[in-house]
């Protein structure tokens, strides 16, 4: 039969083997005090085994767990010598819910339950306080009412007034004949409006409010909860019972939440907050004092009700057995002191780091222990600036929080708006329905990102992440009018010009200004690290193809780039201009006399990369993106272009025409562009060789190019290319009479790819998974359309999280691991790393360490995540290494 019932008092408790899982937090945690020895009230957990039972009995209370909680109860009666229901001395308890995880809309507590029109005088009588019995005894009868019954507690509030109003007191009753009139009419609307009765047998009140609270697991709330947060259905409801602590009875009594440390500084001293207990309307309120316990501690520790050296040992005590900040809520009931939960001290990123440095240095714990005590999501908030939380902004929208930070700008529907307004040093936010190439220099400009359209690997996002921006994409519920140059929502418009905030962290966007805190990155920062670099396996590069973001990333400790787009280098000034006459060109004579053009761009943007990067890798993707998106859109742009290049406008509409596709996501792209222009790729090659030459006689660092062929699903096309690129080498050396150290490698994004990744290693010297177009092949969903539908998916429960953000273990995983298996066997020293979003994504991560990557390489403002969470995943794999990862190299 199991447990349904494991009690605790101070010094002793039943603590099952998965105390958490039996007991639920609040439970485990009491039960974990009172084996430390710390002052907890006496009481007893019923245990989600319980709620198990009762759900499997329609919510009926199992008969066996009425007879535990009558031995329950014996078992408090006779720890605190009192008696349920007592003649003196009555034991009046208090319940509350006690789930595995934190949940909201299940239950709260219920106080005072064992209180009935008998027990409420004898309770007066004991105190000598009859005011605070029948407050009590008030506020039980409405949690009863409310929890039990579902009456509308603001009823209660009408009954008391219009009674005060009759009887002629205001605040509260203010004689015992009037407080037994007020519960007397709280009685009779129980039974008329809701045709009940507030049980007199305390038992009776027990096992009801038990009932009602496990009943509450289905609150719609909470369900949504589970949803929305993964929590499994049968994850379990716990109740903790425990004697009654009148914190608000007196000058000596009260309530506060103690932290073992400054969290600021993180320094082991007592902090927090306490609140003396009330008199009067003995509700703990606004005017109840508050005292800050570190002043007390070292001011006037005799303002304390209780011995302060007392809480402090205790807290000490607690912080050594977790070998963490911890924080404690904490009751004084005339004098005594009792510790009602403890938890590990809640703290900002940086109070985090703070204090995980700080206990490395006390030697409490070891740096890989600091190294997994923070969450590597939350450094997010360190690198970008943050929204000072308040209630009073008007949010106007909501979409996908697609590149972290907050931001706030006038808003600006073009490019040119931004740049006309950036030059007058104006903050804008560029607001579009989608961005496209052409768009990047104004993203450059703005401060950041809206997006009416798309998801969080739509080109807004990844662009925006890139050069960490602040970005929302998909904000659905939002309109351009182009028209009128507003943007509305419902009935409110703004027009262009009107200042608003966004913030990619939470996917709001927000009316007007807000106050934002700046990042500040401390030498604790730098610390951990430096942890985290000790302890990684995996290296960790960037996707960047702008100084700028070059040199960020390697400030953010990148180790080389991973991936570098060609094509976001062919945007600015001439640039496009060169690209479409290129593009427009009739024949391969005329594309080379625009390559021409576009070689010195391209090798003096390789030069100041290979610089910056000064001999770590660099890997440069040849040209991926279809010709049509580098074309004119507008009239103005196509006549325009039509000038410059001495055609008919209808000569190039019709080439616009001709390049048009149905799927140019599967369409005429990354390796097939080389194969049809392989001028393309010889221009890229030579500025590549001899972007390297020079850039490695500059600073002295040889310089190692990596060439990446995208979107390769046979072996005879990476072999084409490669050709192409040998060639170019050959030549090169030749004309320099000097050798050129390089290598030539392949993304896998295609599903084919990992088929034959063992042949295609035979011809590659690296692989690089591009997990956003290897999700979107896999799955066959768009990248660009998924926002639309994917969080109905995970509304709907059919699908946990979002694919393209982190990896499908199960189904994209699986073939990644399959993929390395076969190369690693054609080709034991090939490299193979990452470079889709997933790069960036703790938990992918955490797959790639197992799967035996090399490397991942994301955005720049993600490089210390990737860090943090390399070294993480690393710690944890070795520690369960009997686990076994796939793939791993021997020497890695
Ligand atoms: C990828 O597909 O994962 C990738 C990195 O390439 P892109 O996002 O440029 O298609
Ligand atoms: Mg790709």
């Amino acid at each position: 039969m199991p447990k349904r019932i494991f009690t605790f008092s101070r010094g002793s408790a039943e603590r099952p083997a998965d105390a958490a899982e039996a007991l639920g937090l609040k439970g485990a945690n009491l039960a974990l005090l009172a084996s430390l020895d710390l002052p907890v009230p006496p009481g007893f957990t019923v245990a989600t085994s319980a709620w198990r039972e009762a759900k499997s009995e329609s919510n009926a209370l199992p008969q066996a767990l009425r007879a535990d909680l009558r031995a329950g109860i014996e078992w408090l009666e006779s720890v605190t010598g009192r008696r349920f229901d007592g003649d003196v001395r009555p034991l009046l308890l208090a319940a509350r819910t006690s789930a595995r995880v934190q949940m909201p809309g299940i239950a709260e507590s219920v106080l005072d339950i064992g209180l009935n029109d008998r027990t409420v005088d004898v309770l007066a009588r004991e105190l000598n306080d009859a005011a605070f019995a029948y407050r009590s005894y008030r506020r039980f009868i409405e949690s009863y009412a409310s929890l039990v019954l579902d009456a509308d507690p603001a009823e209660f509030e009408e009954i008391s007034d219009a009674e005060g109003e009759r009887a002629g007191w205001t605040e509260e009753p203010q004689t015992v004949a009037d407080w037994r009139a007020l519960i007397a009419c709280y009685h009779a609307h129980i039974d008329r409006e809701l045709g009940a009765v507030v049980p007199q047998t305390p038992l009776e009140q027990l096992t009801n409010v038990l009932a009602a609270s496990f009943a509450s697991w289905r609150h719609p709330v909470a369900t949504s909860h589970r949803l929305l947060h993964g929590v499994p259905e049968n994850a379990g409801l716990a109740v903790t019972v425990h004697a009654m602590i009148f914190n608000e009875r007196n000058q000596k009594s009260g309530r506060g939440r103690a932290v073992s440390r400054d969290l600021t500084t993180g320094e082991s001293r007592l902090s927090g907050e306490f609140t003396l207990g009330a008199r009067g309307s003995g509700e703990i309120g606004d005017s109840a004092p508050v005292f800050d316990l570190a002043a007390l501690a070292s001011e006037d520790p005799a303002g304390f009700p209780a011995d302060l050296s007392e809480l402090t040992q205790h807290v000490r005590r607690l912080e050594a057995h977790v070998c963490d900040a911890v924080e404690v809520d904490f009751m004084i009931g005339d004098g005594a002191l009792f510790l009602m939960q403890s938890r590990v001290a809640r703290r900002t990123a940086a109070e985090a780091i703070r204090v995980a440095v700080e206990l490395t240095k006390e030697e409490i714990i070891e740096e890989n222990e600091a190294i997994l005590r923070i969450d590597p999501a939350s450094l997010d908030l360190l690198l970008h600036p943050t929204i000072e939380r308040s209630d009073d902004y008007v949010v106007l929208g909501r979409g996908m929080p697609a590149s972290p930070g907050a931001a706030t700008g006038e808003i600006a529907f073009s490019t040119e708006r931004v740049q006309a307004r950036a030059k007058e040093d104006r903050t804008v936010i560029l607001v579009r329905n989608e961005t496209y190439p052409e768009d990047i220099h104004g993203m450059h400009l703005a401060d950041g990102v809206l997006t009416i359209r798309g998801g969080t690997t739509s080109h807004a996002a990844v662009v925006a992440r890139g050069i960490g921006k602040p970005c929302v994409t998909g904000a659905g519920s939002l309109r351009i009018n182009a028209e009128t140059g507003t943007l509305f929502a419902g009935d409110r418009v703004l027009k262009e010009g009107d200042e608003i905030t966004i913030d990619g962290s939470s996917g709001e966007v927000i009316v007007g200004a807000v106050a934002l805190l700046r990042p500040s990155l401390t030498g604790d920062f730098a610390t951990l690290m430096e942890f985290a670099d000790r302890a990684r396996r995996m290296g960790v590069r960037t996707n960047a193809e702008t100084p700028i973001e070059a040199r960020s990333a390697r400030a953010f400790g990148a180790e080389g780039i991973g991936l570098c787009r060609t094509e976001h280098m062919f945007f600015e000034g001439d640039r496009i201009q060169a690209m479409r006459e290129m593009i427009l060109a009739s024949d391969a004579e005329g594309r080379r006399a625009a390559l021409d053009k576009l070689l010195p761009i391209q090798r003096s943007d390789f030069v100041e990369l290979f610089e910056i990067m000064a001999g770590l890798p660099v890997t440069i993707r040849l040209l991926d993106p279809p010709l049509h998106e580098f074309l004119p859109k507008s009239d103005g742009e196509i006549a325009e272009t039509a000038a410059m290049l001495s055609v008919d406008e209808a000569v190039v509409r019709q080439r616009i025409a001709g390049l048009e596709e149905f799927n140019p996501m599967l369409g005429h792209r990354g390796c097939r562009l080389a194969i049809s222009y392989p001028e393309i790729v010889e221009m890229q090659a030579r500025a590549i060789f001899e972007a390297a030459i020079e850039a490695g006689e500059k600073t002295g660092d040889a310089v190692v190019p990596e060439i990446m062929v995208p979107l390769v699903s046979l072996r005879r096309e990476l072999d084409f290319v490669k050709e192409r690129v040998d060639r170019v080498a050959a030549l090169v050396t030749a004309e320099r009479g000097r050798g050129i150290d390089y290598h030539v490698g392949t993304m896998i994004e295609l599903p084919r790819a990992i088929v034959r990744a063992d042949t295609i290693a035979e011809v590659a010297d690296f692989f690089s998974f591009g997990t956003n177009d290897l999700t979107q092949t896999v799955y066959g969903i768009s990248r660009d359309d998924a926002a639309n539908f994917l969080s109905t998916y995970i509304r709907q429960g059919i699908l946990e999280r979002d694919p393209f953000q982190t990896v499908d273990v199960e189904g994209v995983g699986e073939l990644i691991a399959m993929a390395v298996e076969k190369a690693r066997r054609t080709r034991p020293d090939i490299t193979l790393g990452v470079c889709g979003e997933q790069g960036g994504d703790p938990a992918s991560i955490a797959f790639f360490e197992e799967t035996g990557l090399d490397y991942v390489s994301c955005s720049p403002f993600r490089v210390p995540i990737a860090r943090l969470a390399a070294a993480q995943s690393a710690i944890r794999f070795s520690r369960a290494s009997g686990r076994g990862g796939r793939n791993r190299r021997q020497d890695g």
